[in-house]
C-alpha cells in the first residue's frame, strides 16, 4: 500500500513490545508506518536486565537488546521512527489529527501503544537501583530471588497477588504496606495474610534503599507511619506495586477509558473510534507482560490493515 503524500497510512504511538511488533506486522503488510518514540522510547522492558520469560531465549535476554532487535526488525521492512511526543489528537472520519512537536499529521489510521509506567516510590537512589534489587515486575523478576528475604511495597491487589507469587522463591516476602488494612480484594488479601511465608509490614513506608559494595539491594530502612519508629529490614529485592499510570494524555479525551485511565477497547484492538486501534500496556491493567503486548501489537496492526484494506 503506498503512502499518499503527506498523509501517513499508519502512525504507531509508541516504542514498546506492542508498538514495535505492530511496527514490524504493518511493514511486512507494506504499510510503511510512521512510529512515533515518545517519553520512554522502548517503553518499560528498557527498564530492565535480564528477561527470561519471552520465548524464544532459552538463556534469556537483556530488555534493551530484545528492544533493540525488535526496532532493528521492525526498520528492515520499513517502518519509519522519529522521535517525537504526541501533544494532541483529533479523530476525524476517515482521517485522524496528531500534533507532534508543534506539526500537526494526518493519518488514516493510528495504533495507540504508548504504554503504562510504574508508578515509584521517588527516593533519591531509586533510579540507579533499578534491575539491582529494586523492580516492578515480580513475574519477570522473582526467579532471580530465591530463598532470600524479599519484599513487596503495595497493598492493592497486584502487591498481595505478587507476594503469594514471590513465595514460590524468596525465603520469605515482607509485604509493607502504608495503612493498617489492604485495598485488596478479600480473596486475594486473605490468600496472602494466611500464607506461612508472608509477613505484613502495616503502617510502613520506606525510606531509603541500601546497597551492598557491588551496588546491589542488601536492605531497606524503613519507617512506621504511626510511631515513626525506623528500623532496617534485610532484603535482597524490593519489588514495588504501587500501581502503574497508563500514558494517555493525548488521547483520553476521545477514547474511553475505565476507572484507572485505561483506554477501553470494542473487541481485538478496536476501539470506539474508527481506524483507532490500540494495544499493550496503554489498555492492560492485567497481564502486563512482554509477550502479551507483542500479541496485542500484532493484533492491531493486522486490524489496521483490513481497516486500510476495507477502506479502499
Ligand atoms: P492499586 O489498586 O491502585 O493499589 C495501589 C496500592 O499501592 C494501594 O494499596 C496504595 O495504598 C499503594 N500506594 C500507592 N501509592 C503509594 C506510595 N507512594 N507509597 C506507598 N504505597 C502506595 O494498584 P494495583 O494493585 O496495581 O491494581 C491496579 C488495578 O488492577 C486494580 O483495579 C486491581 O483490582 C487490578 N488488578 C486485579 C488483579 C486480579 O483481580 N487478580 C490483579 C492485579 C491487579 P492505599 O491503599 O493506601 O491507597
Amino acid at each position: 500500500m503506498e503512502r499518499n503524500g503527506s498523509i501517513e497510512n499508519l502512525v504507531i504511538v509508541g516504542t514498546g513490545c506492542a508498538g514495535l511488533t505492530a511496527a514490524i506486522y504493518a511493514a511486512r503488510a507494506n504499510l510503511s508506518p510512521l512510529v512515533l518514540e515518545g517519553r520512554e522510547p522502548g517503553g518499560q522492558l528498557t527498564t530492565t536486565t535480564l528477561v527470561e520469560n519471552f520465548p524464544g531465549f532459552p538463556d534469556g535476554i537483556d530488555g534493551p537488546q530484545l528492544i533493540m532487535n525488535m526496532h532493528r526488525q521492525a526498520e528492515k521492512f520499513g517502518a519509519r521512527f522519529r522521535y517525537a511526543e504526541v501533544d494532541a489528537f483529533e479523530p476525524g472520519k476517515n482521517l485522524h489529527r496528531l500534533k507532534v512537536d508543534g506539526e500537526w499529521l494526518e493519518a488514516k489510521s493510528v495504533i495507540v501503544a504508548s504504554g503504562a509506567s510504574a508508578k515509584w516510590l521517588g527516593l533519591p537512589n531509586e533510579k540507579g537501583m533499578k534491575g539491582h534489587g529494586l523492580t516492578s515486575c515480580a513475574t519477570c523478576d522473582g526467579a532471580f530471588y530465591r530463598n532470600v528475604p524479599v519484599c513487596v511495597v503495595g497493598g492493592g491487589d497486584t502487591a498481595c497477588e505478587e507476594a503469594v507469587f514471590l513465595t514460590k522463591f524468596a525465603s520469605e516476602v515482607h509485604l509493607i504496606h502504608r495503612r493498617d488494612s489492604f485495598r485488596a480484594s478479600a480473596i486475594l488479601a486473605e490468600r496472602a495474610l494466611n500464607h506461612p511465608k508472608i509477613k505484613p509490614v502495616w503502617n510502613t513506608v520506606i525510606t531509603e534503599y541500601l546497597a551492598d559494595e557491588k551496588g546491589e539491594m542488601r536492605a531497606v530502612k524503613i519507617k512506621n507511619v504511626e510511631t515513626n519508629e525506623e528500623s532496617t529490614l534485610e532484603v535482597k529485592c524490593v519489588f514495588i506495586a504501587i500501581g502503574h499510570t497508563p500514558n494517555t494524555d493525548a488521547f483520553r479525551n476521545w477514547l474511553p477509558t475505565d476507572k484507572s485511565g485505561y483506554l477501553l477497547k470494542k473487541q481485538g484492538s478496536v476501539t470506539e473510534i474508527a481506524g483507532v486501534f490500540a494495544a499493550g500496556d496503554v489498555v492492560d491493567p492485567y497481564y502486563r507482560q512482554a509477550v502479551t503486548a507483542a500479541g496485542q501489537g500484532c493484533m492491531a496492526a493486522m486490524d489496521a490493515e483490513r481497516y486500510l484494506t476495507d477502506q479502499e
